[in-house]
């Protein structure tokens, strides 16, 4: 049997970071489900990094990934990791108080915010509807995220630490013996003494077969289409465009609109698919704040969002199971908190400390043990 310091367990944005991490000093093994890496949540992202989006935890997270992403290490990829964005939220005349609470939020973690009404927020965005948009505030500071490139960088440093990364390698069974972990795959038989749940959606699941009860990380599905700008608009420049009520929200997507209605339906680990239903509110919703018409859906897809019951992503040890690290719940941040969380769980794995790119972080905030005395005890 193989053996190593560290089997991660999911080749998402998760796992792929947090390996890349861990094999700058041990020897790693990565093993994904699927043939291709990625397939996931982490494929059908927005690829949007809104430093200011989340609770206060997530935007620390957020905001020390955005550090990392603006000034990578030398040869991680060959293009720039981002690119000018920014966002802007909105609201009706009755959500002034909702705008002005969240801008002051936004402010006071860092954020250079303007407040806009309606008319300064049509001067980034003309297509806005003056009946619908009324209050607005702007981040410049949100970016556009090479998602592709990240995880092929995070990959490449995986292998170039001398990692190993199996695909077609679904894990099925994962038992202790000897020093640590014995794990089963389809590619085969390893052991190591931690392993890294970083199994996304099938995040519980993965834990039930190591012998533990769930944390509650539940899969929300979210919903996705593209469709043609409005006629006439150069949508290119325009910032992403979030409600503050999470209830739509836009983003140009090369020359075309993505737009999503914002949903969070709970569903079970699977490939996820979009529901014509969702389809048809998200149409519904951007119709109404933008003056679009929505005639031709070039391409429509879902993800899952995975949360813990208080939207804080996971990383720790589980103190039920020596050696048995989490890394799961990154919600909406998986994409933007990656770097972050990957340094916390090299952290936490071996010892290594902190970068200085990574500013203050409340690990305990992260620690699986925070929501043990809620979650349900093993079948
Ligand atoms: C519509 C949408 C928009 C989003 N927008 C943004 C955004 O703008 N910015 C941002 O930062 N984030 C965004 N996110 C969230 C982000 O995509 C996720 O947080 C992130 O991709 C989660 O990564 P992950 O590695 O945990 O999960 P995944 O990418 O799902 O990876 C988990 C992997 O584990 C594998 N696996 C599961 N079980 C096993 C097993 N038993 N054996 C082996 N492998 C296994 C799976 O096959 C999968 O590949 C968005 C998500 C969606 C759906």
């Amino acid at each position: 049997m193989e053996t190593f310091d560290v089997i991660v367990i999911g080749g998402g944005i998760a796992g792929a970071s947090s390996a890349a991490a861990l094999a700058e000093s041990r020897r790693v093994l990565l093993l994904e489900r699927e043939s291709q890496p990625g397939y996931h949540t982490t494929g059908r992202s927005a690829a949007l990094l809104t430093p200011f989006y989340g609770n206060a935890t997530v935007r620390a997270l957020n905001l020390a990934g955005g550090r990392w992403y603006r000034d990578p290490p030398q040869g991680f990829a060959d293009v720039p990791l981002l690119g000018p964005r920014g966002e802007l939220y909105v609201g009706r005349a009755e959500d002034r108080e909702l705008i002005e609470e969240e801008a002051d939020g936004a402010r006071h973690a860092g954020a250079k915010v303007e407040l806009l009404d309606g008319a300064g927020a049509r001067a980034l965005v003309p297509s806005l509807r003056p009946e619908w948009v009324a209050h607005a505030w702007y981040d410049s500071s949100a970016m556009d995220m090479e998602v592709g490139a990240i995880l092929q960088g995070f990959l490449r440093r995986l292998r170039h630490g001398g990692g190993i990364v199996r695909t077609d390698a679904e894990v099925l069974a994962l038992g202790r013996g000897g020093e640590g972990w014995i794990v089963s795959a389809h590619s085969g038989e390893a052991s190591a003494p931690v392993v890294v749940n970083a199994s996304g959606a099938w995040a519980d699941m993965v834990a039930g077969i190591a012998g533990l009860g769930p944390l509650g990380i539940e899969p929300k599905r979210r919903t996705a289409i593209i469709v043609d700008p409005p006629p006439g608009q150069d949508s290119r420049r325009w910032p992403g465009v979030l409600d503050s009520r999470e209830a739509w929200y836009i983003k140009p997507e090369a020359g075309k609109l993505m737009c999503s209605p914002a949903d969070e339906t709970p569903s079970e680990p699977c490939d996820a698919q979009p529901e014509e239903l969702d389809i048809a509110i998200c149409v519904d919703r951007v119709q109404q704040a933008v003056d679009i018409e929505i005639r031709r859906i070039e391409h429509s897809w879902a993800g899952l969002r995975c949360f813990a019951p208080d939207r804080t992503p996971v990383a720790g040890f589980d103190p039920r199971a020596e050696g048995f690290f989490w890394l799961a719940g990154q919600g909406g941040y998986g994409i933007m908190t990656a770097p972050a969380l990957a340094a916390i769980a090299a952290h936490l794995i071996t010892g290594a400390a902190l970068p200085a790119w990574m500013g203050e972080h409340d690990l305990d905030a992260l620690a699986p043990a925070r929501l043990l005395a809620a979650a349900t005890p093993p079948a």
